[in-house]
């Protein structure tokens, strides 16, 4: 059976995936995104600069790895030309990729109809149309790559959403959106059958997960959350291939963000907060926006675990906490007077108090370190805290945002 990796965020995203995909991806054939669309942003940095992908995945930065848009996203054709082209002014090789032709297309008017419908106030969304993008395809009037060859369905659908919402040029979408279907028809079609064919002939395929468990529309903290899933369960939903996986890879940062609404147990208001924001550059990728930050939440790593099954946890920006006195992790929640251990409803988890065990933190510095023998003592012991209490091996670490400022355990990766 051909190596099938999985790479899950189990938090509120931001959690790093693009460098731990980067990596994974490093002998693949194939990197599969499966969820979402331009709202994600993962960031790798190599030996061109800082690549900011949002809807190419990002093992297509390999020159020999096929990254493919499968039918679970929302792709917005305009952000591709766009990603492209930031990719070739940095002097990359251009990426290879295929589209499947069962992928919904986000148009101007779902840009509009999000801040229309006040969703992106309310829910704190990304405002790239994905939501309503999204609804189209759950009601049966949406735009897929294959109606671009549908004149007559393309002509009616940007007439019905101009004279709905307005505020585009119908013509220029319109030719626009066929200069689309012309540039790209040679590299879409069937995604499924691609997928499950490479599969089958034992090639090596890294799944692409955006934003995180807690995320997942339904597994995560409703309605706070995105319109697609982000759990491992958005692979044969967004794919159409469940395959063996070989490893399901759960990204977690070494403490917690999040950006928008919702609830967030272990957000730190003081100081500290604006420290781990600062020394951890937590400005959203896609909005700018700054995110929330506290510390590591063991019960909703616990959740995640449960939700996805990790056979192996890649622990992140390690490096930020280096210089912090002290490091808390939350083992529990208190609700009134229960203890509470398992992840509660969103409602609930509103109301939670976090009971926090406090380990020693370290001073020195541990940007770039590849070795885990070399990690201070306090950083390896809150390394192995972390993968008793989750019993999942921390497998990678990683210690800076190069592409190579990463520990990888290789007895973990038999
Ligand atoms: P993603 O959406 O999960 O891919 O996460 P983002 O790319 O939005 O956020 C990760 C950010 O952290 C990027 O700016 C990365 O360059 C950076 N980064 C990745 N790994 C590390 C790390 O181990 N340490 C530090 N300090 N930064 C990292």
């Amino acid at each position: 059976m051909a190596p099938a990796v999985a790479v899950i965020g189990a938090q509120w995203g931001d959690e790093a995936k693009g460098k731990i995909v980067h990596f994974l991806s490093r002998n693949a054939d194939l990197c599969v995104r499966f969820n979402g669309g331009p709202n994600a942003g993962h960031t790798v940095v190599d030996q061109y600069g800082e690549a900011r992908l949002h809807q190419v995945p990002a093992g297509a930065l390999h020159p020999h790895c096929l990254g493919v848009l499968a039918h679970g996203m929302v792709l917005d054709p305009w952000a591709l030309w766009e990603e492209l082209e930031s990719l070739r002014t940095q002097g990359r090789p251009k990426p290879q990729i295929f589209l499947s032709e069962r992928i919904h297309l986000i148009l101007p008017s779902h840009r509009i109809r999000e801040e229309r419908e006040g969703a992106a106030a309310k829910l704190g969304t990304t405002r790239k149309g994905i939501g309503p993008a999204y609804m189209d395809r759950v009601a049966r009037r949406g735009l897929r790559f294959l109606d671009l060859f549908n004149l007559e369905y393309l002509q009616e659908k940007l007439r019905a959403e101009h004279e709905a919402f307005g505020g585009f040029d119908p013509e220029k979408v319109l030719s626009d959106l066929l200069r689309f279907r012309d540039e790209f028809e040679k590299c879409a079609g069937d995604a499924q059958a691609l997928i499950s064919e490479a599969i089958s002939h034992g090639k090596t395929v890294v799944f692409e997960g955006a934003q995180g468990t807690l995320l997942d529309v339904d597994f995560g903290t409703y309605p706070y959350v995105t319109s697609s899933p982000t759990t491992v369960h958005g692979i044969p939903w967004g794919t159409g291939v469940w395959p063996e996986f070989s490893a399901v890879v759960g990204v977690a940062k070494a403490y917690t963000t999040r950006v928008g609404a919702g609830p967030f147990p272990t957000e730190d208001h003081t100081e500290l907060g604006k420290r781990l924001r600062e020394a951890g550059r937590e400005y959203g990728a896609t909005t700018g926006r700054p995110r929330r930050c506290g510390w590591l939440d063991l019960v909703a790593l616990r959740y995640a675990q449960r939700i996805n099954g990790f056979t192996h946890l890649a622990l992140t920006k390690l490096d930020v906490l280096s210089g912090f006195p002290e490091i808390r992790v939350a083992v529990a929640y208190r609700l009134g007077r229960r203890r509470v251990e398992d992840f509660p409803s969103t409602w609930e988890l509103a109301r939670v108090v976090p009971i926090y065990e406090v380990l020693p933190g370290w001073r020195e510095d541990i940007s770039g370190l590849r070795d885990f023998e070399k990690l201070p003592k306090e950083a390896k012991a809150y390394v192995r805290f972390v993968e008793e209490a989750l019993g999942v091996p921390v497998s990678l670490i990683g210690t800076g945002r190069e592409a190579e400022a990463l520990i990888v355990r290789e007895e973990f990766w038999s």
